[in-house]
């Protein structure tokens, strides 16, 4: 379905920001341009409850997630950051794959099966869009992922020569 992506975007930070603890913060970067996109809305939203759960997750006291939303040319990047323990270096491209959890036993102690960012890229793959991790330990997090973006209005202006 096409949906209005900041609006699809924005209910579901709504949504997490609702039931955070106080003591995280939510700051939010989301571009005014109107975005309509093709996207499979239950699979984006999964893909994007499990980014902020994390990022919850691992948020220290008095730490802020940052939300971001921005057209790239032909693709739109969402990222969201935390200032949380963040991820080493050689574990950024392992956390996508199943059941990998950085540090067994700090994992254990969050809860959690390794799984959900396995999935999150299985979909993100299917709509066709890349996703990272970009980290600095003691630092915080950022996990970004692209969605293929058309412009349609320039295709039907083509249509029109
Ligand atoms: P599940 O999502 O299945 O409940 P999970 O959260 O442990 O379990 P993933 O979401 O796939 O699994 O994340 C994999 C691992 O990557 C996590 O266990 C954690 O070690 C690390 N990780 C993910 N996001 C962050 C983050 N924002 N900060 C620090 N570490 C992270
Ligand atoms: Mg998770």
């Amino acid at each position: 379905n096409f949906v209005h992506f900041n609006s699809f975007f924005n209910q579901i930070i709504d949504r997490h920001e609702m039931s955070k603890k106080d003591s995280i913060n939510f700051k939010r970067y989301i571009t005014t341009e109107y975005i309509l996109i093709e996207i499979d809305e239950d699979k984006i939203v999964q893909v994007i409850d499990n980014i902020i759960s994390n990022a919850t997750k691992y948020s220290p006291d008095g730490g802020t997630i940052s939300f971001y939303l921005a057209r790239q040319g032909d693709e739109i990047k969402i990222s969201i950051r935390d200032q949380g323990m963040g991820i080493p270096k050689n574990n950024l491209e392992k956390i996508f794959q199943r059941f990998f959890r950085v540090d067994k036993a700090r994992s254990r102690a969050m809860g959690g099966t390794g799984l959900g960012l396995a999935i999150s890229k299985e979909m993100i793959d299917a709509h066709g869009g890349r996703i990272w991790a970009e980290s600095t330990e003691e630092k915080g997090t950022i996990i970004s992922f692209t969605l293929p973006y058309d412009d349609f209005v320039e295709d039907e202006e083509e249509g029109w020569e």
